[in-house]
């Protein structure tokens, strides 16, 4: 189980008192089970993982690495290829792993998608997050947050409303120990308004998936300190202010797509929601090497979603995904 009083204390340390009061009863929702087919399963699968104290904890690499192979039972014959550690069919039965790379006790999590490009896009353009409290949007099973944690953040909150994503990173934490990083089984939406509390607040890969954008942006600066950071990484296309993309149906495959807008286009938005010392930091085509199936994620991947003949396009025919990196700061 998660102690998540330092969580309140670093809450009402940051004037969030709002949040902290009940932040208890959406935790409760959060992971009632009642709620959710699979996560009695995944919390029995979750308690099961045995508490390994390791001094090993690598957060400052591209792979978030937690133990070694020495240091569980069964590491032995891991490295001979006889028998899997149990870890890593406990690993699995919360496939598909979607971010990362995590090595755990010896086992490779090669995830569907390489996160640690992202990092490394973005990692020498933030401000240093020493002594910070930040927010991750959106955080997937927390990969980056322990990213964060790892470049010096003080407490790191990510928020995601996929109980699966939660679960992994209830794993990961559990190997890890304590630590003051939280993955909460939320949406940005049920963030109280007006928190102002937050020095970073990160928003990656979500905008896109919201149906109101601007509302997405305002939300953001919200919860953003005067003067705090915002680091958005969205999906975008090529073209000027104004351009923006709203897919008719699905985009590669996705249903949930909104809108897509031209760099110039995003700056505007974020001008507009009043942030300030906006700077593009970084413009990067998804390549089938960053995105693909692998052994933890089975399902379909990007190659899946191109046009087999000219993967410049989607399946459906719209230019394919490019992403950008904006970094801006609340007024
Ligand atoms: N930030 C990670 C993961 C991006 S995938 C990265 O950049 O690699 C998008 C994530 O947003 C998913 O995990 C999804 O569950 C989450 N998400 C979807 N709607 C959300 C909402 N309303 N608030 C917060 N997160 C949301």
């Amino acid at each position: 189980m998660i102690d998540y009083q330092p969580l309140y204390n670093a809450l009402v340390d940051a004037k969030a008192e709002a949040w902290a009061e009940i932040l208890p009863q959406q935790l409760e929702r959060g992971f009632d089970p009642t709620k959710h087919g699979n996560l009695a399963e995944w919390q029995a699968l979750v308690d099961s993982v045995p508490e390994l104290p390791t001094a090993q904890r690598l957060l400052d690499a591209d792979t978030v690495q937690i133990g070694s192979v020495d240091e569980y039972c069964g590491g032995e014959f891991i490295r001979s290829g006889r028998l899997k550690s149990p870890l890593h069919s406990q690993l699995k039965a919360l496939h598909p792993w979607r971010k990362g790379p995590y090595n755990l006790f010896g086992i490779h999590i090669d995830t569907e998608w390489r996160s640690d490009w992202k990092w490394n896009r973005l990692k020498n353009h933030i401000a240093p997050l020493e002594h910070r409290l930040v927010l991750d949007v959106g955080c997937g099973n927390g990969y980056h947050c322990w990213r964060m944690l790892g470049a010096g953040a003080k407490t790191v909150i990510g928020i995601d409303p996929m109980m699966l994503n939660v679960m992994q990173f209830q794993l990961v934490r559990k190997l890890y120990g304590e630590a003051p990083v939280y993955v909460l089984p939320m949406g940005i939406e049920d963030m109280p308004y007006g928190l102002k509390a937050f020095d970073t607040a990160f928003s990656m890969g979500v905008l896109y998936h919201r149906r109101s954008p601007i509302d997405h942006l305002m939300e953001l600066r919200d919860c953003l300190k005067p003067g705090g950071e915002l680091v958005l990484e969205t999906l975008v296309i090529d073209g000027g202010l104004g351009q923006v993309l709203l897919p008719e149906d699905r985009y590669a495959r996705m249903r949930n797509v909104w809108f897509l807008p031209s760099c110039d286009t995003l700056i505007g938005w974020l001008k507009r929601c009043g942030f300030k010392n906006i700077r593009l930091v970084d413009v990067t085509v998804t390549s089938i090497e960053e995105q693909r199936t692998t052994e933890w994620m089975t399902f379909h991947s990007l190659k899946d979603f191109l046009d087999a003949e000219n993967p410049q396009l989607t399946c459906e025919g719209l230019p394919a995904p490019k992403r950008a990196i904006v970094i801006a700061n609340a007024a």
